[in-house]
This record gives structure tokens, C-alpha cells and sequence, in this order.
């Protein structure tokens, strides 16, 4: 192979065929296997480099910049004033571990983000080894053949070979709004032509809007025009809504700290306490308030649940959309795909006043030209070039061919005899497309789509003797009760012509054609929808089905799968959309389950009177035009395999499987994931809770130090840490899915939560107390030791208890979470070497307990899970 030049610029000068021998490509056969892998060594994968936002270095500096720490940093160098230095070091140590691990965690949780962004990368069509085949757009090399057709990113930079009405949005790479219409010449030499000029090149990033091409691949990764401009993805704000609140709740908590040790020291230095003794209280004090393990432990449940939701076939693309999702009020689905199977079947024809059944082998001879209509008027494509195998392309056309080559009409010899010249291509607003073929005398023009977009363009009927007049009312009525049944209608139609017509006038084509026939399509709901959509309903979510289908067709299968319940329901069209004004739309948007005919710009409105009405939605969308509403949903939805690059690029979420029950699925793990966040910020919470009741209650009691710092930095870390982590394996709640929406900016700590936290605090600080006085009598060099231990202890038997908000343990099962039991078996043998090795001993300034003081420590956590198991049962009584 000889040296492909992909930094060349004038690509838009040169003639195709130059440019296909020079890349050493057959347009028709594309490249070998064995070439491909030859340039992938040679030119390397066709990737942006450095496309996730975060620096390392600014990752690390984040860890610093938390109130928290800084408060750590003031201890340890108080510490290390009044000369404790093991302490001070303790102090320091922590801060630099607590940091590193928020930094890897952080790290992992972005590196976890940015492989799930590129599982979302937008694949391409490629002719090679002769066929036609789906690949990453990422495994392009120069010379291999790309087909583009509407709604495709384009994957790499092309020189166009062949287009028919091409036209794509340049805006990402030139900032120009208006679409550009595209050509295969080759452009004179002589001008300097910038980017939006070189109408015979197609960008990487910009967008196909309309119309189809191929073109070869010149430029890939970093030697694209994007990748020179180097332009990096819009960054958004990593944070989520909770990762706020808790970032804000974080700084309070400094100044209550700051606030609370200062005039506890005040306090005692004023009563006349050794200055020291305060200092390293109040030290304590701060130590203890802090629950230094929390930030890190919210990013990573955060990011395993992002991850765990690809295992639910929900491609997360935004992490604080793992939140959002939790709280969504109202699901707006497409129903071709989503709700149903898209597995479409021709149900039957109707032409020349006679109906031709699915099954019956011979049609006649009215049915012959409609089919024939059918099959050319249809971009679905063999997958073997043209030799056999199965059909792809939009399922409603494969079942056409599908259906015609079982009564003996083959769209490959249909096509040979009379060629497509030109074609005005589907589009969801217009429905309806057609397609202009050379006959043996001049030429014919299909058209198919909507009847109500087709028989309007209709004055005759076609029949073998000639052109009849035709009565749209009867033929429209037909169609209707077609779709009552649940069918996709299509209507088929025709007109000769002497000459090309204008091609510019897509009117004068698609003007006085001759109906030739209807034809009904099912396309049954997909067996999960119904009780998806129930789960819905009792998880106080409503579900609206949006759709381009006939009104007919939509109630039919909104009422199969339970949307809505009554056959009178109202559908509300695109039509009657239109007329109304904001205020009318915001009236009706609460009853209106079904909306059909809609356009897909028409979307728009509907998310945002549903949010004037205060509700959090979810919206899926396939195509191009869908993308505004996609953003403007509080959790766009994109489809993994039917939809376009564009609509993928706008959501926040990829449906892999395109069902509507994935995101009933991935509503229930947002849900889980918060409510394990909110248990473990109560439960870290609590327990620092009872330190600081600890710390604050012992010497008004006149005990001396319970704990010293390194004991409760332990606790806050380690023990808090491990099972803090393990509760993102927690299973949902029970009832997650019967339980109303919680509101976003619900407040992190819910009703009861404060006072929970207080009082169970006070238990935990009253049973150290008490356990303290009495080592005192007997023990007192084991007293430190033994509230510690009981401290790690009842913390370990209170995330046993906190599992569940309202299920007791016994229900839950001691395994039914074995990696949190697998933290807490951990955790407690961490703290017998504590205790017991004497190496550990001098560090920690512990000492070995006796067997009775062990078991007075275990039966007093043990009493404290019982009492916590009681207070859930009074709680569950009440409910
Ligand atoms: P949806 O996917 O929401 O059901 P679409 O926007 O895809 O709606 O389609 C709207 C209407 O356009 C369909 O009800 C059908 O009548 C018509 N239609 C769909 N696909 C085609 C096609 N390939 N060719 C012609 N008409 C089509
Ligand atoms: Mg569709």
C-alpha cells in the first residue's frame, strides 16, 4: 500500500476516482479485512484524545478544598502544639488517606463515567469485504466506505462519492445554523474554500439531517477538522443535586464545629481545666463531628449504580441523572419500539375493494402493482449485498419486502427492472415519502405513508383499465377502523410520468397520484409493558404514550397495556396540539394520556407544561427532531438500537434494548441508590452523633477523656467506611416501587431524621458512659479500650438494623447483603488485632481486654440493636 497522505487539505479539489485509487478502494466492494487491520496498525483508531473533562491534578486539589479537611489540619497542628505528637501524625495521616482514597474514588468514578460514554459512541455503516456491516465508529481507517443517511453523526471526515438530497448540519464545527446541501463534484482549484464551503466533504460531528450518501474516509481521530479544532465536549457540572446539598451541609457542619469546640474550651480553660487536657478535647470534639468517610462514599454508591444500571440495559451518561431518575413523576414514551415490539407483520391489503389476508399465497392483479409499489418505495437493504439473508433497515419497510416475497414479489428483480432515479425521502413530520423509478416508457413515482398524509395528494384510483375517480371519505373511513384495531396504516400510490419532474418540487411529484391500496401492519405490544406500566401507576408515576401513529392505533395499544383503562379516552392530535395556546395545553396536560400524530418538535411543549406542572419527566425520543425535547426533559431518553447518533448525543440516558420497561427498572435502582445514600448518611451521622454526646457528656460527669482522637477517626473511617460501602449491594426496599416520587430538592435529611440521629446518638454516647464508669472502678487503663470497642461495635450492630427502613432484620435475612456482612465480619476482626497485638497496642494506646469486658462491650451493642429493632417495630405498627 502506498503512503495515504490523511493530513492532505485539498481533498475537496480532487476527483473520487483519484482519491479511491490513491486509498486503493473498490466504492462498491469497500476494503479487505486484511487491510483494515494493516491501516488500524498504520493510522491508529479514529478517537478524540483527552475528552473527559477532570485533571488528575484538579481532582486532587478537590480533595483539599473541603471545609472538613481543613478543620483535620488545624487539629493536627494543634496537636502537634501541645506536643501530642502521635496524635498529630495520626491526624495527618488520616487527612492524606482520606484524601487519596476520595481521589481514587473520585478517579474511578470518572474513569467508570467515561467507559460508559464510550460504550454510547455512535457506530457507522461500512461497506467491506463487500458487505454491508455495522460497525464502532471509532474502528474507522482511511479508505474504508461510509454510508450516511438522516439522523447519522457523521463518523469521520468523508469526500463525498454519491448523495442523493444530502444535507447536513454543520453547526458543531462551524457554528452555521442553516443546513447545508452537499455534492459529490469535485470543487476548482483555484479559491481558497473554508470548511462550510467544501460542499463535497462531509465533517466528523456534523450531522446528516437529510437525505443518504456514501463517502470515503480521508481523515480520521485527531487529523479530522474537529480534531485539529481539538474542541472539547461541554463540560457539565460533575456534581449531583446531593453531592451539593451535602457539600453545603459540610460547610455548616465546619462552622458548628468551630463554633462548639471553641467554647467548650472556652468553657473549660474559664473553670479552671488544664489548657491542654481542653485543647486535645476540643480537638476530639471536632474529630468526632466530622464524618470524614461520607464524600467518598457518595461518589462511589453513586458511580456502582451508574455502572449496575448497564447491567438493566440503562446507559447512564451523566451521573446526577442516577439521582434525577429516582424522582421522576411522569414517563413520556414513543410507543413503535418502546412499548411495542417493532417486530412489524403485514396484516393485510386492501386494494380494488377486495382485502388480501396475510397468509393467502396468490393476490390479484391490483394487489400485484400495490405491492410492487410497496417494495420499491422502501429503503430496506439485504445484508449480503443483494445475495440472500435477511432484510434491514426500518422494520414497517422490511415487513413490506418480507411480506411481498412471500406472495412472489421480489424487491432486488422489482428494482432491477425499474431503477430508482430520485426520491424525497420519510420524514416524521411530513409521513410520507417517494421515490421516482425509470420505467420502459419514462417514469414512475411511489409514494407511501399516513392516509391522512397521502390521500389528500390522491384524485384517482388506479385499476389495470386505467384511472378512476376516488371517494377519499369511504377510503379514509376504511383506514380509521384499520386502526382501531390496533394496526399501522399505510397507504400506497402512484403516478407516471413523461419526464423527470423538477426535483426541487417535491409538490409537483407528490401531486394528483393515483391510490393504489391500504395495507395494515401489527406490531404487538412487548409482553412486559403491561406490568411495567402498572408498576408505574403504583409507584405514583404516570406514563404517556407520544406517538406519530393514527389516533386509532394509538388508543388500541394504550389501552392493550394499560396506559389508559377506558375506551373513550381522549387522544389529543398533533392537530388540536397546534391550536392550543400555553394555557389551554397546561389545562388538559394533566388528564391527556395519549397523544398522537404528533410532531416530533411538538414534543417540546408537551415536557414543559408537564413541568409547569411541577412534574420531573422522563421523555424518550429516536430521531433528530427529538433532541430539543431531550434536553429539555429532566432525564432524555435515547434509544440504543433504533435511534439516531443525534437523539443519543442529547439524552442523559441510552436505552440499550429500547424498552420501555428499562426505564421502569432503571426508576427503581435511582430509587434504591438514594435511599442507600440517605441510610448511610444517617448512619454515619448517628454515630458521630454519639461521640460527640460522648465527648460533650463526660466531663460534666467529671470521667475523664472516654476516647482519643485516633480512636474516633478510626471509628469515622474504617468502621464507618467499609460498610458504608457495602450498602450499595443493599437491595431495594420492599415497597420502593409503592411509594410516591420523592421531589429533587427534597432535603437530604427527611422528617425524623434529626431527632433520630440526636436521640439514638445519646443511647450510643449513654452506653459508652456507662461502660466507661464502670472500667473506671474496676479497670481504669482498660477504659479508653473498652468504650472504643463498644463504639466500633454498636456501629456495626446499627448498620445491621439500618438495612432497612422499616423491614426488621429477621425479615431482611442476616445474608440477603453479604458484602456488607462480609464488612462488618472485617471490621470487627480489624478491631480484635487492634486490641490484642501488642505492636498495634502502642499505636492506638489500646490494651488487651478481658473475656468479660469483651462480652460486656458485645452485650451492650447487642442491647443497642435490640432497642433499635424495637423502635422500628413501633414505627412499622404506626404506619
Ligand atoms: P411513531 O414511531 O411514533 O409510531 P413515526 O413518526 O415513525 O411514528 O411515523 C408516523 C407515521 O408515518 C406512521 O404512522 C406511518 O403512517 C408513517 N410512516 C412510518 N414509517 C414510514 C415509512 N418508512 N414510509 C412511509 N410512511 C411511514
Ligand atoms: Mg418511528
Amino acid at each position: 500500500m502506498g503512503v495515504i497522505s490523511t493530513d492532505s487539505q485539498n481533498w475537496h479539489h480532487r476527483e473520487v476516482d483519484a482519491l479511491t485509487k490513491e486509498h486503493q478502494v473498490d466504492p462498491s466492494y469497500g476494503l479487505s479485512h486484511l487491510e483494515v487491520a494493516a491501516r488500524r496498525l498504520r493510522y491508529g483508531t479514529n478517537a478524540l484524545e483527552n475528552r473527559t473533562g477532570r485533571t488528575k491534578l484538579a481532582l486532587l486539589a478537590d480533595q483539599f478544598k473541603n471545609p472538613m479537611v481543613i478543620i483535620l489540619l488545624g487539629a493536627a497542628i494543634i496537636s502537634g502544639v501541645i506536643g501530642d505528637a502521635i496524635d498529630a501524625l495520626a491526624i495527618v495521616v488520616i487527612i492524606f488517606l482520606t484524601s487519596g482514597i476520595g481521589f481514587f474514588q473520585s478517579l474511578r468514578a470518572d474513569r467508570a463515567m467515561a467507559a460508559l460514554q464510550a460504550m454510547a459512541t455512535p457506530q457507522a455503516t461500512v461497506i467491506r469485504d463487500g458487505q454491508i456491516q455495522l460497525i464502532a465508529s471509532d474502528c474507522l481507517v482511511p479508505g474504508d466506505i461510509v454510508y450516511l443517511e438522516a439522523g447519522n453523526q457523521v463518523p469521520a471526515d468523508l469526500r463525498l462519492i454519491e448523495l442523493s438530497q444530502l444535507r447536513v448540519d454543520e453547526s458543531a464545527l462551524t457554528g452555521e445554523s442553516v443546513t447545508v446541501c452537499k455534492q459529490s463534484a469535485a470543487l476548482p482549484a483555484s479559491a481558497y474554500s473554508p470548511l462550510g464551503d467544501r460542499l463535497n466533504m462531509a465533517f466528523r460531528g456534523t450531522i446528516a439531517s437529510h437525505g443518504r450518501a456514501h463517502g470515503l474516509v480521508v481523515a480520521i481521530g485527531m487529523s479530522t477538522e474537529i480534531g485539529k479544532i481539538a474542541r472539547l465536549l461541554d463540560q457539565n457540572d460533575p456534581s449531583t443535586p446531593l453531592q451539593k446539598q451535602l457539600a453545603l451541609f459540610g460547610k455548616r457542619l465546619a462552622i458548628f464545629v468551630i463554633v462548639i469546640s471553641a467554647a467548650f474550651f472556652g468553657a473549660g480553660v474559664w473553670r479552671g481545666e488544664p489548657v491542654m487536657q481542653m485543647a486535645l478535647l476540643a480537638i476530639s470534639l471536632a474529630v468526632a463531628a466530622i464524618p470524614e468517610a461520607l464524600p467518598a462514599v457518595v461518589t462511589v454508591l453513586l458511580a456502582l449504580g451508574a455502572r449496575h444500571m448497564v447491567g438493566l440495559h440503562a446507559l447512564v451518561r451523566r451521573l446526577p441523572l442516577v439521582e434525577t431518575l429516582g424522582s421522576v413523576t411522569v414517563i413520556c414514551s414513543d410507543k413503535t419500539g418502546t412499548l411495542t415490539q417493532n417486530c412489524m407483520q403485514v396484516e393485510c391489503l386492501a386494494a380494488g375493494g377486495r382485502v388480501w389476508e396475510s397468509g393467502e399465497s396468490v393476490p390479484g392483479p391490483l394487489h400485484h402493482a400495490a405491492w410492487q409499489a410497496a417494495v420499491l418505495c422502501n429503503d430496506a437493504r439485504q445484508a449480503n449485498g443483494g445475495l440472500g439473508g435477511g432484510w434491514l433497515g426500518d422494520p414497517t419497510e422490511v415487513a413490506l419486502v418480507e411480506a411481498a416475497n412471500f406472495v412472489g414479489i421480489n424487491k432486488n428483480s422489482e428494482q432491477l427492472r425499474w431503477p430508482r432515479v430520485q426520491e424525497y425521502p420519510f420524514d416524521s413530520s411530513r409521513r410520507r415519502m417517494t421515490t421516482l423509478h425509470k420505467a420502459e416508457v419514462g417514469f414512475i413515482a411511489f409514494t407511501k405513508g399516513a392516509p391522512e398524509s397521502v390521500l389528500p395528494c390522491c384524485q384517482f384510483k388506479w385499476t389495470t383499465e386505467g384511472l378512476i375517480p376516488l371517494d377519499q371519505d369511504e377510503l379514509m373511513q376504511q383506514a380509521t377502523m384499520m386502526a382501531a384495531q390496533g394496526m399501522r396504516v399505510l397507504a400506497l400510490a402512484r403516478r407516471d410520468h413523461l419526464a423527470i419532474p423538477d426535483p426541487n418540487q417535491t409538490l409537483e411529484a407528490e401531486q394528483q397520484l393515483a391510490f393504489l391500496g391500504l395495507i395494515g401492519l401489527i406490531d404487538p405490544p412487548r409482553v412486559e409493558i403491561a406490568a411495567a406500566v402498572r408498576d408505574c401507576l403504583s409507584a405514583g408515576i404516570a406514563v404517556i404514550m407520544i406517538t406519530g401513529d393514527h389516533p386509532a392505533t394509538a388508543l388500541a395499544i394504550a389501552l392493550r397495556v394499560g396506559i389508559v383503562s377506558d375506551a373513550e379516552a381522549k387522544v389529543l392530535t398533533g392537530q388540536e396540539l397546534a391550536l392550543l395556546d400555553k394555557g389551554g395545553l397546561l389545562e388538559q396536560v394533566d388528564q391527556v394520556k395519549v397523544y398522537a400524530r404528533v410532531d416530533p418538535a411538538q414534543k417540546i411543549r408537551i415536557v414543559e407544561a408537564l413541568q409547569a406542572r411541577g412534574h420531573v419527566v422522563a421523555m424518550t425520543g429516536d430521531g433528530i427532531n427529538d433532541a430539543p425535547a431531550l434536553q429539555r426533559a429532566d432525564v432524555g431518553v435515547a434509544m440504543g438500537k433504533g435511534g439516531t447518533d443525534v437523539a443519543r448525543q442529547a439524552a442523559g440516558i441510552v436505552l440499550l434494548d429500547d424498552n420501555f420497561a428499562t426505564i421502569v427498572a432503571a426508576i427503581r435502582e435511582g430509587r434504591r441508590i438514594v435511599g442507600n445514600i440517605r441510610k448511610f448518611i444517617r448512619y454515619a451521622l448517628t454515630g458521630n452523633s454519639g461521640e460527640m454526646w460522648l465527648l460533650l457528656l463526660a466531663p460534666m460527669l467529671m470521667l475523664p477523656m472516654p476516647l482519643l482522637p485516633i480512636h474516633i477517626l478510626w471509628v469515622n473511617l474504617v468502621t464507618d467506611g467499609l460498610p458504608g460501602l457495602a450498602l450499595a449491594a443493599e437491595p431495594a426496599e420492599r415497597n420502593v416501587m409503592l411509594q410516591p416520587p420523592r421531589a429533587p430538592d427534597e432535603s437530604l435529611f427527611s422528617i425524623g431524621m434529626w431527632p433520630h440521629i440526636l436521640v439514638v446518638g445519646l443511647l450510643i454516647g449513654g452506653l459508652c458512659l456507662t461502660v466507661q464508669a464502670w472500667a473506671l472502678s474496676t479497670t481504669p487503663e482498660h477504659s479508653q479500650t473498652m468504650v472504643f470497642t463498644l463504639m466500633t461495635f454498636s456501629q456495626m450492630t446499627y448498620v445491621m438494623v439500618i438495612r432497612s427502613e422499616s423491614q426488621s432484620l429477621w425479615r431482611l435475612g442476616l445474608y440477603s447483603n453479604l458484602p456488607l456482612l462480609g464488612a462488618v465480619v472485617v471490621t470487627l476482626f480489624l478491631q480484635m488485632a487492634l486490641i490484642y497485638i501488642p505492636a498495634l497496642n502502642s499505636v492506638f494506646q489500646t490494651a488487651p481486654l478481658s473475656l468479660v469486658e469483651l462480652s460486656i462491650c458485645v452485650g451492650a451493642a447487642l442491647a443497642l440493636g435490640l432497642l433499635l429493632e424495637i423502635e422500628k417495630g413501633l414505627l412499622r405498627r404506626k404506619i
